[in-house]
């Protein structure tokens, strides 16, 4: 077995952000692997970014912290795609270990590198993203995004990192990258989490134009990052009726046999991310 949940209960942490008048709750749990919670403020950062960003009207926001986790690499999208992290999150939610999945959203931060794809990886409910190092010196969200309704923060490792973190969650919740859009602000283009780093890569292209925006031309215009989610994701997540494995991920993911953290469970090949570094 390579995870190993280290202390998860102990550590365990939950702050509600309240929106108006909530009908729902949307469960958000943030596990790290050992390399990533030796970050200072990483979890308070994460919880600080998520709060922010996920503070939607259609429900009552929680974010909570999970403790740390022992893995067999820090790449990400591999514990994702591979089965190992959605393995631990369905021993978890059948009581086989101790590790306390949620019902909405199971982010695992690793100290993976950003620079080269894929970062992360997202599957209904589980996520993983690496990061963390980047996502620990971030400035403190009101301070980068002020009072913005966009969330708009300059272009920069830690910001795109948490972006990435901010668009696995999306995945997590349903999202896929043509709810993504980008939009001009004087000399910048700004892509939605969705969207992301897409916005950069020529060979982009998406087949089935969801939220309909034609994407910007990105030649010689500065970067920014938003950080909140486009109308359009924002009206189908509205629309998000969740629960843990409430579509049937329980059985994709639930391990067969011992060692059947390789095999790849992940659902949908779209949702692989190759979001790069330019
Ligand atoms: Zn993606």
């Amino acid at each position: 077995m390579f995870l190993g949940t280290v202390g998860s209960a102990a550590s365990l942490t939950t702050l509600a952000y309240a929106t108006r008048d909530p009908s729902e709750t949307l469960a958000v749990r943030i596990w790290f692997s050992e390399r990533a919670a030796g970050y200072d403020g990483v979890g308070d950062r994460v919880h600080e970014y998520l709060g922010a960003t996920l503070a939607l009207e259609h429900w009552k926001l929680e974010v909570s912290l999970g403790g740390s986790v022992s893995v067999s690499t820090e790449d990400a999208a591999r514990l994702t795609a591979r089965g190992e992290w959605p393995t631990a999150v369905a021993a978890g939610a059948l009581d086989r270990r101790d590790l306390e999945p949620v019902a909405d959203a199971n982010l695992l931060v690793t100290d993976g590198g950003m620079e080269r794809a894929p970062t992360g990886y997202g599957i209904p409910h589980i996520a993983s993203v690496g990061g963390a190092r980047h996502i620990a010196a971030l400035e403190p969200f009101d301070e980068l995004a002020g009072d913005d309704a966009r969330s708009i923060v300059p272009y920069a490792t830690p910001t795109r990192s948490i972006q990435v973190l901010v668009h696995e969650i999306g995945h997590a919740l349903g999202l896929e990258h043509d709810h993504g859009v980008a939009f001009r602000d004087g000399e910048a283009v700004i892509p939605t989490p969705m969207l992301g780093s897409y916005v950069w890569d020529p060979a982009y292209e998406t087949d089935r134009p969801h939220c309909g925006a034609a994407i910007p031309n990105t030649e010689n215009r500065t970067r920014k990052l938003s950080l909140a989610f486009s109308s359009c994701a924002r009206r189908d997540l509205a629309t998000y009726e969740g629960g843990l494995f409430s579509d049937g991920t329980l059985q994709r993911v639930e391990p067969k046999a011992p060692g059947g953290a390789d095999r790849d469970t992940a659902p949908n090949d779209r949702q692989r991310d190759r979001d790069v570094l330019e």
